[in-house]
């Protein structure tokens, strides 16, 4: 199989993604009163309504509909107010009542956009191709998109998401391959179609067959648990080029998420999932080829492997003279690296899709809406570009600490007053030390008991070069463990840095007079030798010199 950037010289590939995420902030389901858990014993929380009992009422939770209504604006999405629950009708033991309730052709929230920064090696990913009008037709007809699919439902659903102003708003112009700046990096908005709010189905167990799948297994367990869980499906216009455009949305959106506190977002309890929809057609075609879909896309590094796989395998396909098989299914495996078919997909007419009669339609108003606004916290990109502006710090790292709240308010405390070379320390402290510090204690910032004071006090001790940063980290180490501060630390261990001029002088002239040869070398053009230089200037100082300072003072001597 060719290489991704070699396939990528020659076929675009056109990528939507469907995120669903679990509303876990809440305390209780979509419909009843059932606590949300799934750490629970098996059945636990269960009741009439989310067992589908006859006779059962659904109540919807109304924090549930805050979280999407907040989630949608967050997105710039359009918030519906008028709208209403499905049923999707199918038979299997994980949805006991035969039908999932979600919504039909209007959600909560619709129109959405994101603008995505792509950067560095993610930027290097895409290659410049030259689109305009025609891009942006065949993009229109993709939403309106009925390729085969003339089923009652689906056609209703279109009609539900063709509005004209969506798809007006982005007109040939603003579907043009983004602009590269400088350093390669671009900015490309990435259109949401639609976030809707649905339940998540219980969870089976399979007990007694290899690798816990159904095939093989004696006996399948169910634990109606997850069953009602508050589930949000966002789905994207295929805006995306590359695995990496894919991989950025789903962590700037992950961000987003928890930054608005509706869910803990963790893709690796599946909290946070995510389904990938690719096809490729060749650069220049503006008819888009059949898509797969792929599952199991549960980390960032799967959902981007198994979309470069999976745009590679068809590559090969079409390259043979293959074709695509319609709407198949397929299944990451990321210990082979290679996707698997699953099944071809169901048409939707089989869902018997309709209004639940059960459940009343929905009717925002503007109170609801701007209450939801308002209490959306200062989002990440905003607090991206406050940190740069506020404490100067580098853009990369303010993105990263931006987008975790914990993280963010931590900064915050630590860096309080502060701007310039020592807000970036604390910075550096929190992106370095912090997270590997975290991840290997395998504990969070909150339970590692960590103050903002003791990271503050460090990083003023490293500004002012009173320690070097390999002392740093051992500062760290000592200060994560015993709560001390920095300072004390480092008087007890007698670790303060030499940076006295005055002090460090008869330690450089006493080396230079040990290594004439190797002072000699440096005179002769030999800038290395240096580094060997200073590294007896430090061992003569007992660790303590500091090196930058020794650095300058053997030059000035050596001169
Ligand atoms: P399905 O009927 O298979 O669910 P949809 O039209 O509802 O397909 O789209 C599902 C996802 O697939 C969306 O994210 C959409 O952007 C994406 N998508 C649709 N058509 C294509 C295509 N030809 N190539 C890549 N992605 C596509
Ligand atoms: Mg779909
Ligand atoms: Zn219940």
């Amino acid at each position: 199989m060719k290489e991704l950037s070699e396939v990528l010289q020659d076929w675009e590939a056109v990528i939507g993604l469907e995120i669903h995420t679990e509303l876990t902030a809440l305390d209780t389901k979509m419909f009843c009163n059932c606590k949300l858990s799934h750490d629970d014993e098996p059945n636990a929380n269960v009741c009439p309504v989310c067992l589908g009992l006859p006779g059962a009422l659904p109540v919807p939770n109304k924090r549930a509909i805050e979280s999407i209504v907040k989630a949608g604006l967050a997105t710039n999405c359009e918030i519906q107010r008028h709208s209403m629950f499905y049923r999707k009708h199918y038979f299997y033991p994980d949805m006991a009542k035969n039908f999932q309730t979600t919504q039909g052709p209007v959600a909560f929230a619709m129109y959405g956009h994101l603008d995505l920064d792509v950067t560095g090696r993610g930027a290097a990913e895409r290659p410049d191709c030259a689109f305009g009008e025609a891009e942006a037709q065949s993009l229109a007809s993709a939403s309106a998109n009925a390729e085969g699919l003339s089923t009652s439902m689906s056609s209703t659903m279109r009609e539900g998401n063709q509005r004209a102003g969506h798809l007006a708003s982005y007109d040939a112009s603003n579907m043009q391959m983004p602009e590269r700046r400088e350093d390669g990096s671009y900015t490309v908005p990435i259109r949401i179609l639609r976030i809707h709010m649905e339940e998540d189905a219980a969870k089976m167990v399979h007990v007694g067959g290899a690798e816990g799948r159904i095939t093989a297994a004696a006996e399948s367990l169910v634990d109606y648990n997850r069953c009602g869980t508050p589930l949000i499906e966002l789905v994207t216009e295929p805006d995306l080029r590359t695995p990496e455009e894919a991989r950025l949305f789903m962590e700037k959106l992950r961000r987003i998420f928890v930054t608005l506190g509706i869910s803990d977002c963790s893709m690796e309890k599946g909290s946070m999932r995510c389904d990938g929809n690719v096809s490729l057609r060749r650069r220049g075609e503006t008819k888009l080829g059949t898509k797969t879909e792929l599952k199991n896309l549960n980390s960032f590094k799967s959902l981007h492997d198994g979309l470069a796989y999976e745009i590679c395998r068809q590559a090969e396909v079409l390259e043979e003279g293959g074709q695509i098989i319609y709407q198949e299914t397929r299944h990451w495996e990321p210990s082979r690296k290679r996707t698997v078919v699953m099944r071809v997909k169901e048409t939707a007419d089989d869902y018997r899709l309709f209004p639940d009669p059960d459940l009343a339609p929905f009717d925002l108003d503007d109170e609801f809406i701007d209450r939801c606004r308002g209490e959306i916290p200062e989002l990440p990109d905003a607090k991206r570009a406050r940190f740069e502006a506020d404490f100067g710090i580098k853009a990369a790292d303010a993105e990263q600490i931006a987008g975790d709240p914990e993280f963010a308010e931590f900064f915050e405390a630590a860096a309080a007053g502060m701007a310039g070379k020592e807000a970036q320390t604390v910075a550096n402290l929190l992106v370095n030390e912090m997270i590997a510090y975290l991840k290997d204690a395998g504990t969070s910032l909150a339970e590692s008991g960590i103050a903002p004071a003791q990271v503050a006090a460090l990083a003023k001790l490293l500004a002012t070069d009173a320690i070097s940063s390999n002392q740093a980290h051992e500062v760290f180490e000592a200060m994560a463990q015993t709560g001390d501060d920095p300072n004390k630390i480092v008087d007890e261990r007698g670790m303060r840095q030499v940076s006295d001029a005055g002090t460090l002088q008869p330690i450089v002239d006493e080396v230079l007079a040990n290594c004439a040869e190797q002072a000699q070398q440096y005179r002769d053009g030999n800038q290395k030798v240096i580094g060997y230089l200073v590294g007896q200037c430090m061992k003569a100082s007992r660790g303590k010199g500091n090196p930058k300072l020794f650095n300058e003072l053997l030059r000035k001597a050596l001169t």
